[in-house]
């Protein structure tokens, strides 16, 4: 039992929906902070975090180094809940993806992608994302809330578990985070470093700064408060060479543009200990948009003096987003071009087309607040209607 300060000491670490502290989602520094409350010892926020994300406990029953009688209060107070998996589907390139219920009713997706020795997981951070880029079908959903710290480490614990590899001994299948999937990281910022320092910790996943990846459309602000609270990897979706198509495709380019959100991530770079880091830059490649010749060369001009690497991503195309994907010719030439002027480019190859798992085609379920895809799908009907006035 705890006494009448004990439980208002815990208050801040309760989840409001259910009336319960889910340790999934606390940090090593919340899960210590949690244990002071309750006037326990640091040791025991190492230890949970241990049979949680080490050996896949489900429940404070488990957990047999901790005595009987701490185990009955904590079973009155605690939870250990991940988002519920709906589906998971296996590709035949061997990604792997899940379709994952979280709180209120909706559903996110998430990724594993193997490759040789590394295991790359993809997750969301959002339901849905209100950036509206407009190549992108997490976009064309609008948003509909940020997820908790709990279903972001959640879809990790999930996916390692599919594996069986939180077990004394076991392989380890995720080397590598990326936070890819859907929605923007820096708009859930406190819940997204959250996770990521779970990743990031040794009595959490032990994922070095490398292997964990941040991509964001461009938050300046988040951005510049970033270096303060984690070391992870950098990538910026950037996918255009100058602010004016920028805007179009990227609409939050309008309000902190391209020389900020360089600026941005040099000052993150140079923040950090550690010397030669770099930002990697991603850029979609849509046909006739941003795939030309004289769109490469100013793209190596505009990044001449900034230490990055180039993801090519050719764009993976969905239902009505009135884009195309490049021919192969125009990704080799793009390639070429860039790495000519010295850069390192590489290009993302589709993994799991076949389960729709590829970027840009998270969709999960998203009741859209801003009936931002209430009128996306109107716009796909009209366009049906179009396509067929023209057809007769
Ligand atoms: N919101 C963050 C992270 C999620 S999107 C961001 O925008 O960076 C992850 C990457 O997939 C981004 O670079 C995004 O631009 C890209 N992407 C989105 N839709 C795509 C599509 N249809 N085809 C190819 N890449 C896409
Ligand atoms: Fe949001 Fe990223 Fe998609 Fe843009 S590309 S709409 S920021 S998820």
């Amino acid at each position: 039992m705890l006494t009448p300060d004990q439980q208002t000491a815990i208050e801040p670490f309760i989840d409001e929906s259910t009336g319960l502290v889910n340790l999934l989602g606390l940090s090593m520094d919340k899960m210590t902070a949690f244990f002071a409350a309750i006037g326990e010892k640091p040791f025991r926020a190492q230890q949970v975090m241990k049979w949680i994300h080490h050996l896949g406990a489900e429940s404070v029953d488990e957990m047999t180094n901790i005595s009987k009688n701490l185990r009955a209060t904590l079973k009155d107070i605690v939870e250990i809940r991940a988002p519920e998996i709906l589906t998971q589907k296996d590709s035949a390139d061997g990604t792997r993806k899940w379709v994952m219920k979280v709180a209120s009713g909706n559903s996110v997706e998430t990724v594993y992608i193997p490759d040789g020795e590394r295991g790359t997981l993809c997750v969301s951070s959002q339901v849905g994302c209100s950036l509206d880029c407009s190549f992108c079908s997490t976009g064309k959903q609008g948003f509909m809330r940020d997820l908790t710290p709990a279903e972001i480490i959640g879809q990790v614990w999930l996916a390692a578990k599919s594996f069986d590899s939180l077990k004394p001994n076991s392989k380890r299948y995720v080397t590598n985070v990326v936070m890819m999937g859907m929605g923007e990281p820096l708009l859930n910022f406190d819940a997204v470093v959250d996770a990521m320092n779970i990743m990031r910790n040794d009595f959490g996943y032990g994922i070095s700064k490398r292997r964990v990846t941040l991509s964001t459309s461009g938050v300046v602000p988040a951005l510049n408060r970033l270096s303060a609270v984690t070391d992870v990897s950098l990538a910026i979706s950037l996918h255009a060479p100058n602010d004016e198509l920028r805007n179009e495709l990227v609409p939050i380019n309008r309000k902190y543009p391209i020389s900020e959100l360089l600026q941005a991530c040099r000052d993150y770079m140079n923040d950090l200990p550690d010397t030669h880091r770099v930002t990697t830059v991603e850029y979609t490649l849509i046909k006739g948009v941003n795939d030309s010749p004289e769109q490469a060369r100013a793209l190596a001009k505009l990044l001449n003096d900034f230490p990055c690497k180039i993801n090519l991503i050719p764009f993976n195309p969905f239902p009505n987003s009135g884009y195309e994907k490049p021919s192969m010719n125009a990704v080799k030439r793009f390639q070429t071009l860039l790495m000519q002027s010295d850069f390192v480019v590489t290009v993302r190859s589709t993994r799991g087309d076949d389960i729709d798992a590829a970027c840009g085609q998270l969709v999960g379920q998203v009741q859209d607040k801003t009936r931002r895809s209430a009128r996306y799908q109107q716009k796909s009907v009209e366009s049906k209607r179009i396509k067929i006035v023209h057809s007769a």
